[in-house]
């Protein structure tokens, strides 16, 4: 049985292998069918909890946030619009979010606890930060190596973009990220967090005409949850003075 074990680690089926010690320890073996079907069961199983593990590290988010600690009641974000999110079909259809609003708003908790429903249903994603973004497509360009980001975030359902407009950037990093999104469009599903209306927009992109462009091909298919100005921070620490 330990040579049986043994190839089962070797060909990676650490869910046939642990349920094949669950299975032996069992004073009565099941049937043939009725083992296999366990072994198989167990093996979804823990592929399935190994996918998640993997695409929540590749998703590079900052730390984790979810809806369980999310308090709608302290927030101007409705539970009624995050719920038929949380099932991922916006990301099949390319749909983008903007969440905008001001600082301490919930913006990146929303972003991120997004982000994680989207894995738990199968989905790919990458959180960035907007000027990390930029910087890294600028250090691409400086390397020869344009186009190589792109391609990989063509391959991810989701990219949220956080803080857009937070710290201005160069022109040439307005126009590097505007041909990202361009290429985005139709197959990946941005989630785009800020604290500008779309009217301040050219003051980070610098040019009129491409933010006009930008826009036209973001807000095409999309929804925009306005989480207005109240600091979730600002309102726990007033309350905790009160106490
Ligand atoms: P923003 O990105 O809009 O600046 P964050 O999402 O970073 O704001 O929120 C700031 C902090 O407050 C985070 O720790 C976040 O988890 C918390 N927070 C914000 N809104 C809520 C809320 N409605 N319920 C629970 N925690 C919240
Ligand atoms: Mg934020």
């Amino acid at each position: 049985m330990n040579a049986f074990l043994e190839q089962l680690n070797a060909l990676k089926l650490y869910g046939m292998a642990q349920t094949t010690l669950e299975l032996l320890a069992r004073k009565q073996a099941p049937s043939f069918l009725d083992g296999l079907k366990q072994l198989i069961e167990s093996e979804t199983t823990e592929r399935e909890v190994r996918r998640i593990r993997y695409q929540m590290t590749a998703a590079k988010f900052p730390h984790h946030k979810d809806f369980a600690t999310f308090d709608y009641k302290a927030s101007a974000i409705e539970k009624t619009t995050i719920e038929p999110l949380c099932s991922g079909h916006f990301a099949e259809q390319a749909h983008n979010l903007i969440l905008v609003g001001g600082t301490g708003t919930g913006k990146t908790h929303t972003s991120i606890a997004l982000g994680a429903e989207l894995i738990q249903r199968g989905k790919k994603v990458r959180f960035y930060n907007a000027v990390d973004l930029i910087n890294a497509l600028i250090k691409e360009q400086s390397e020869n190596k344009q186009g190589s980001l792109v391609r990989r975030l063509q391959q991810v359902d989701c990219l949220i973009i956080d803080e857009l407009g937070y710290i201005p950037f160069p022109k040439s990093g307005g126009a590097l990220l505007f041909h990202l999104i361009s290429k985005l469009y139709e197959k990946t599903s941005l989630i785009i967090t800020t604290n500008l209306d779309f009217g301040e927009w050219v003051s980070v992109f610098g040019d009129a005409k491409m933010t006009t462009a930008l826009l036209d091909r973001i807000t095409h298919h999309c929804s925009i949850i306005e989480t207005k100005n109240d600091s979730y921070r600002f309102k726990q620490s007033q309350q905790n003075t009160k106490k």
